[in-house]
């Protein structure tokens, strides 16, 4: 029964999402060609490839400064849209972390609901607009629920995962009503949107990093 996250598993959470946006660069590329520029798989790549360069090279003790780094790294190497939104729901979430090295599940979610808050502040989505808020929001929500039903960390962040494909999935049909996907109009429906897409695996990867902390 996980109960609490602490800095080494999010560690390993920032670890698992490079590798994992690396390993699916051409999916994501792929996605942002038919309905944007084609740079998605590349601004992430590149974007977490800075920033498990940044978080080897001497490991941060407290949550909010591993966070903030990575927020920070995000920001100023990633040029797209996504680099920002990113990078604010990173130091959002550091801060509302604190200066900690460990999180109970009350706080983690905290973390990840200021988080998205921020990518709202920032980008302004709203639910539908098929955007990364479309994947972040349900699963934030199914984190939150699960919790409240009396799951541990582990099966609540699992949930969150599977809400964040389902939200993803859900774009599919979806006319794209921010970003450069919108300036396509109804030709964007009968597309994933990418930024969807890796927030997916933000949430896979982090259900996996707190599996592998229990284990
Ligand atoms: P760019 O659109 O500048 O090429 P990326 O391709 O890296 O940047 O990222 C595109 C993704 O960013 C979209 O798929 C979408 O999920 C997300 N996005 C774009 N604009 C917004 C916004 N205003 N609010 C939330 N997410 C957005
Ligand atoms: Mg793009």
């Amino acid at each position: 029964m996980t109960s609490t996250i602490d800095t080494a598993a999010l560690h390993d959470w920032i670890s698992r999402l490079a590798v994992a946006v690396k390993e699916k660069r051409e999916w994501l590329t792929e996605l942002d060609s038919a309905i944007g520029d084609a740079d998605h798989g590349a601004n992430m790549a590149r974007g977490m490839a800075a920033v498990v360069e940044k978080i080897s090279s001497g490991a941060p003790e407290t949550i909010d400064e591993l966070l903030k780094g990575v927020g920070m790294t995000l920001v100023s190497s990633v040029g797209g849209a996504s680099g920002p939104l990113y990078g604010t729901f990173f130091l959002r979430m550091g801060a509302a972390a604190g200066a900690v090295s460990t999180l109970d599940a009350a706080g983690l979610t905290a973390a990840l609901r200021a988080g998205l808050d921020g990518i709202v502040a920032r980008g302004k989505p709203e639910a539908g607009d098929k955007t990364m808020y479309d994947a972040m929001a349900p699963a934030v929500e199914a984190l939150d629920s699960a919790l409240a039903e009396g799951d541990d960390l582990g099966t609540a962040l699992a949930a969150a995962a599977d809400a964040a494909a389902a939200g993803r999935d859900a774009t599919l049909p979806l006319v794209a009503r921010k970003g450069r996907a919108s300036y396509l109009g109804e030709r964007s429906a009968g597309h994933l949107d990418p930024g969807a897409a890796s927030t997916t695996f933000l949430f896979e990867t982090l259900a996996s990093a707190a599996q592998s902390a229990e284990g």
